[in-house]
């Protein structure tokens, strides 16, 4: 009941919609407890929260003092844990598999309520800020030569100019890094390259999706850098294990479901060195959009709940420049993404001998 008296419930006249929810997140039966809480929060209120629907939630993973890490939404600038609105998620993926659209739908209405009753919350500065899927379920799905202009830059390397179909692969993540995590810098690595990407999550496995047919299964969206080791990439001739190094992942700052995305094929997507802009375009210079690559991909394949997909880096990349500026130690790499945030990373500097 620890949530009723933070958020002052309102049970006259709304009891209904909190026995809903309380039905819905198995608090205990005993409601009697919440009886004469006060009212905060008018049966109108309830509905227009409920009856809106809105899912605009900015989802984080953080840690905040404590050893284990916990999901928070962002209202207002501020961060809200579920844990401390009493709901509990292992993680962000058994959120994403778990949360159905009612789910969804009232934790959207508790934040509200816990933005208005001021609960107890955290600024994003005073917290770390994790990946917001830190292991991901499966390797990462990504997209290769998805903008022309990378297609172009990279011509010299291998000319993907005429390819029919769209180019799949993936990369082993054992744990992504976060805001501010440092970039590990291996002594055989000798050319890291950055590619700032929109990053698409599943929230419903699918196979043989048809886009316009079927319910969109995208969760939500976020920023990814897919850090590219491109001597290892070329040593090995394929693209596995240049991608798949430790700390080659780069994700969030956080999750934003679909309606705070908005048209996802319209977002400015960039990314900067050291504040110097090295890749700017905009999503809707996607040659296969999100929903036609889901629709591709899934043809007699499953992809499951859960499911990270990188949707492809536009043009700037360091191996596109006729003298490759690759990131070097302390070299700072910020991606932003309109409407998802910027998520920055430090290549680690490497020890003084
Ligand atoms: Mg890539």
């Amino acid at each position: 009941m620890i949530i009723a008296e933070k958020l002052k419930f309102s049970i006259a006249g709304t009891e209904s919609a909190a026995k809903q929810a309380y039905d819905f997140f198995a608090w205990p039966a005993d409601c009697d407890t919440i009886r004469g809480v006060t009212c905060r929060f008018s049966i109108d209120y309830w509905i227009k929260q409920y009856v809106r629907g809105d899912l605009i939630l900015r989802l984080y993973t953080i840690e905040n003092g404590e050893k284990s890490s916990q999901i928070a939404v962002e209202k207002a600038g501020r961060l809200y844990c579920l844990r401390d609105l009493g709901l509990q998620f292992e993680n962000m993926n058994a959120l994403i598999c778990h949360a159905d659209l009612s789910v969804m739908q009232q934790l959207n209405c508790f934040v509200n309520a816990a933005t208005d009753a001021g609960i107890h919350s955290v600024l994003p500065e005073e917290t770390r800020i994790l990946a917001p899927i830190e292991y991901p379920l499966q390797d990462v799905l990504c997209v290769g030569l998805n903008y022309t202009e990378h297609i172009e830059e990279t011509k010299q390397v291998e000319d993907f100019s005429r390819k029919e179909a769209t180019v799949f692969f993936s990369k082993r993540v054992s744990r992504a890094l976060g805001m501010h995590a440092e970039i590990p810098d291996y002594d055989f690595v000798d050319s890291l390259d950055y590619e700032v990407e929109l990053g698409v999550i599943l929230g419903k496995s699918i196979k043989d999706y048809k886009a316009g047919r079927d319910p969109d299964p995208v969760f939500g969206y976020t920023v990814i850098n897919d850090l590219s080791a491109r001597n290892v990439q070329f040593r090995h001739k394929q693209w596995y294990r240049g991608k798949s190094l430790d700390g080659y992942t780069s994700m969030g700052p956080c999750i934003v479901t679909v309606d705070e995305a908005g048209d996802v094929q319209n977002l400015e997507i960039s990314c900067s060195v050291n504040g110097q802009l090295r890749q700017h375009s905009n999503t809707r210079m996607m040659m296969s959009g999100v929903q036609a690559l889901l629709e591709e991909v899934s043809q007699g394949m499953t992809l499951k709940a859960g499911t990270v997909m990188a949707t492809g880096t536009p043009g700037g990349v360091a191996l596109g420049m006729a003298a490759p500026q690759y990131l070097r130690p302390g070299d700072t790499v910020a991606c932003r993404i309109e409407r998802i945030g910027t998520l920055v990373n430090r290549v680690q500097a490497k020890c003084k001998p």
